[in-house]
């Protein structure tokens, strides 16, 4: 049994993971419990059965989860896998599933489960092999299917389900894993690239971000955000005190203004703004609202840095800010928070407006 969700999240996240998922459900009028262990880098939500962890994988946006980085759906628990046989006694377990099109057999991310993944990997052969033979896997990957999800915590315990591929993330172990750009200026270049990723969907990417746009980087040094905007051809204020690298510099792409992110003002309304500034994630959000309703910028993406404690409270109360000060100015938008792969004690938000003047 254990039936439910199984979500992963970022190593000392649970909780937050926890919380969301609580909410959540109960709107969708599940009534189940977290299982939580700290620094476990997952959450099992129980479900009373499992039509009813089915119907949350459906229903709850995966887009909407904040701390999630997969969502799946829990058909069995897995106990002390016989070392010899491990295969059959995941078969049996497979009764439950639908026609998947696809299998990962994966780890939760944490420093001790990922020195599993070379069992994962040697183990997925004979797995697949055997879930095609009894008819739990198509004979060829298909990319509509359902995804089998095998999540091991050691060699003999685990969970298996599914997950949707329209409804989840397309990453193994929901990790979206990006090679470091060595002429970036900064790693954190690595946190924008996988927002646009994420929130700038491939098919529509060249159309929302292109060259010749024009963008405002709010707390831009060293200059890894303002890269990824100079190499996909935008021209970019960039706002800090602190010095540019000079590489970016030499684009003649960049303007920089050492000014108050807080106070800087832009001539004309720009199509980007981005912002990575260490500051109160609500004053944060409150500058951001003000930007898009005073149509300074057209879209945004940026970073609200977590405190301590009560980091789950308070991004819903930046969100909710956010949202009340877009509605009440008769905007209409398309808002995402993610707390990303490349994010640590922060999350990304993206805003784009529909309707702006
Ligand atoms: N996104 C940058 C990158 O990829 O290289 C890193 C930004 S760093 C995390 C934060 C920056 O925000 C610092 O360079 C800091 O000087 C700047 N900052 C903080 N408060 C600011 C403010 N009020 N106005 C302008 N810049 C500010």
């Amino acid at each position: 049994m254990n039936n439910g969700l199984l979500l992963y999240c970022r190593r000392g996240f649970e909780k937050e993971c926890a919380g969301e998922i609580d909410q959540l459900a109960s709107a969708q009028e599940v009534y189940g419990y977290c299982v939580v262990k700290d620094n476990s880098g997952y959450v099992n939500y129980i479900t009373p059965d499992l039509a009813q962890a089915d119907k949350l994988a459906k229903h709850i946006a995966f887009m909407k989860l904040v701390f999630a980085r997969q969502m799946i759906v829990v058909v069995a628990k897995l106990s002390d896998l016989p070392s010899d046989d491990r295969v059959s006694a995941i078969l049996e377990q497979s009764e439950c599933m639908p026609l998947c099109g696809d299998i990962r057999v994966e780890t939760p991310d944490t420093n001790e489960a990922k020195e599993l993944l070379g069992f994962c990997r040697k183990f997925t052969v004979p797995l697949r092999g055997a879930l095609r033979k009894n008819g739990t896997l198509t004979k060829k990957e298909h990319s509509k299917k359902p995804v089998l999800h095998l999540m091991m915590l050691d060699s003999g315990n685990g969970y298996l389900g599914y997950s949707y591929p329209e409804n989840s993330s397309p990453n193994f172990m929901g990790i979206s894993r990006l090679k470091f750009p060595s002429d970036a200026p900064s790693r954190s270049t690595l946190k924008l690239e996988e927002a646009i990723l994420l929130f700038l969907p491939k098919d529509t990417i060249e159309q929302r971000m292109h060259s010749g746009m024009t963008g405002v980087d709010l707390g831009a040094c060293p200059g890894g955000w303002t890269y990824q905007l100079v190499r996909r051809g935008l021209f970019v204020s960039a706002i800090d005190n602190g010095p540019m690298a000079q590489s970016l510099m030499d684009t003649g792409q960049v303007t920089h203004f050492m000014e108050d992110g807080f106070k800087f003002k832009p001539e004309k309304t720009v199509d980007w703004m981005i912002c990575d500034m260490v500051e109160k994630p609500i004053m944060v959000a409150d500058l951001m609202s003000d930007w898009l309703i005073k149509d300074w910028c057209r879209a945004t993406i940026f970073n609200l840095k977590l405190p301590m404690k009560k980091r789950f409270v308070e991004v819903y109360k930046c969100l909710e800010l956010i949202e009340s000060k877009l509605k009440k100015a008769g905007l209409s938008y398309n808002l995402q928070c993610k707390h990303l792969y490349h994010d640590r004690e922060e999350v990304t938000v993206s805003i784009e407006i529909h309707n702006h003047k």
